[in-house]
């Protein structure tokens, strides 16, 4: 059998029927791991030992026993996710040591479904980045182009799964990190709506703005790992008690795009786009307008301000979150003073990204300065999400580019902040408004690489979300 062929529904069914087994299955997957995923870099932690819960619930189908929906399934964890009794860096040397106490509740909810994490993986550290360049334990290479980045910040995710390692990842989106790495490896790559998936678990980064998210070869397929995480966590009070749609029901209900109401933001379409991206993704759009859409052309000047309340914002959650690694409470010890260890720990320990958003964070909710960039940026957030929530009684979605180029060199950006920032431009306004996103490969450049086409919807719409993407999925095979 040729195990890279499988999709998750197809194995998960050859599990249940005894005609594949677990164990093989796995084997196949941690070789894989061992060697391809090594070479990218692509993993922090490799765990051996999923070896025996494979043999567990090959044994319970043998005596037919209830087996969950993912039962046998390999996926990879990022490693800013905690996973008990494994090592969990959040890809920074300050946590090196780490092993984590608990499980995240999206780790407990695939593997009460019986998923089995074979690794954790590589990204930019606490998940600061746009490559997987600034990991404490190297950088990840996209295995499409080995002298390109997988983009990040959930660059292991995106390389492993491209690579056939697992048959999907989890990775974490706050600014872009699942779309973006998606769209850089020809993955799709969901980003929920905000309270839609706990974050109980996940090494806090900037906590309005995080979520888990699903990196998968098909939409169909992220749906159903997303009807399997979703839902209200009584640990993490910041979700939300919605009920969970059956979203694959929702894909098979909706047989036709036509009709539907498709936005196009202008903004996303000016300064900084590679012409073949953009050419990309108009000639998507013209597909859906064949296929009967109302394609809505509408300009929205606040979205221009994305990258600056992003960058203005997040750093300033980010220096809170991260006064937690100080050698104490978390961290390297390196001395036995205070004081000093405070100090040198974070010297040491902490990557050159992450001390850069803790400054400009500090700087920007320092008395005195927080008036003019903190709470500016966030009356400027609020009014994004009052234009964005308008522009939804409108539309369906909101299409237009997952990230503004192709996978770019290693190297080329990581010596320019700025720069990697502005790889972001498109991402972030979904994480700033709280709505949910989706990034699926629309296309190639002329060097092969993948382009990726994102969707934006109402906030807690995934259902819609899945259903349209599913179809628009279809029209680019
Ligand atoms: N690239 C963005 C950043 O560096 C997004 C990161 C993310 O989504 N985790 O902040």
């Amino acid at each position: 059998m040729d195990y890279s062929k499988l999709d998750i529904f197809e194995a998960a069914s050859l599990i249940k029927e005894k005609k594949l087994k677990s164990e093989d299955l796995l084997r196949y997957h941690l070789e894989l791991a061992k060697t391809r995923g090594r070479d990218l870099n692509a993993f922090i932690t490799i765990i051996d030992d999923c070896i025996e819960k494979a043999k567990e619930i090959d044994k319970k189908v043998e005596n037919s026993e209830e087996v969950g929906k993912l039962a046998g399934i390999p996926c990879t964890i990022k490693d800013v996710l905690m996973t008990k009794g494994v090592k969990t860096t959040a890809s920074s040397q300050v946590l090196k040591d780490f092993v984590a106490p608990y499980s995240a509740t999206v780790v407990e909810k695939l593997e009460a479904q019986g998923a089995i994490v074979i690794g954790k993986t590589n990204s930019d550290p606490f998940a600061f980045g746009a490559s997987g360049e600034n990991s404490g334990f190297g950088l990840t290479k996209n295995p499409i182009d080995e002298t390109r980045v997988p983009g990040g910040s959930s660059s292991g995710a995106a390389a492993s799964l491209k690579a056939g390692i697992g048959m999907f990842a989890i990775g974490t989106d706050t600014g872009g990190s699942v779309r973006q790495p998606a769209s850089f490896c020809g993955l799709v790559g969901l980003k929920v709506s905000y309270g839609r998936n706990s974050r109980y678990g996940l090494i806090a980064m900037a906590s309005s703005f995080d979520t888990p998210g699903v990196l998968a070869n098909s939409v169909s397929e992220a749906a159903l790992i997303e009807s399997i995480i979703a839902g209200k966590d009584k640990k993490d009070a910041t979700t939300y008690d919605i009920e969970v749609p059956d979203y694959l029901g929702e894909i098979d209900n909706l047989k036709s795009l036509k009709g539907l109401r498709i936005g196009v933001p202008d903004e996303y379409f000016q300064q900084g786009i590679s012409g073949q991206v953009k050419e990309s993704v108009e000639s998507t759009i013209k597909k859906l307008e064949n296929a009967g859409c109302e394609i809505v052309r509408f300009s929205m000047p606040v979205l221009k301000s994305g990258i600056s309340v992003y960058y203005i914002l997040q750093p300033s959650e980010v220096s809170s979150n991260m006064a937690r690694y100080d050698g104490v409470r978390f961290g390297m010890q390196v001395e036995d003073e205070y004081l000093q260890n405070l100090i040198n720990s974070r010297s040491k320990y902490l990557e050159p990204e992450v001390k850069r958003r803790i400054m400009i964070g500090t700087y920007a909710l320092s008395a005195g300065y927080a008036d003019e960039f903190y709470k500016r940026a966030t009356r400027v957030r609020v009014q994004m999400i009052k234009e964005v929530e308008e522009i939804f009684e409108d539309v369906d979605v909101i299409v237009g580019p997952t990230s503004p180029t192709t996978a770019f060199k290693i190297g080329e950006k990581s010596e320019d902040p700025l720069a990697m920032y502005l790889a972001d431009v498109y991402t972030v306004t979904a994480n700033i408004v709280g709505c949910p996103a989706i990034s699926l490969n629309c296309g190639f450049d002329s060097s092969g690489l993948p382009i990726g086409f994102q969707m934006m919807s109402k906030r807690f719409s995934e259902d819609r979300l899945f259903a349209i993407s599913a179809q628009i999925e279809k029209l680019l095979i």
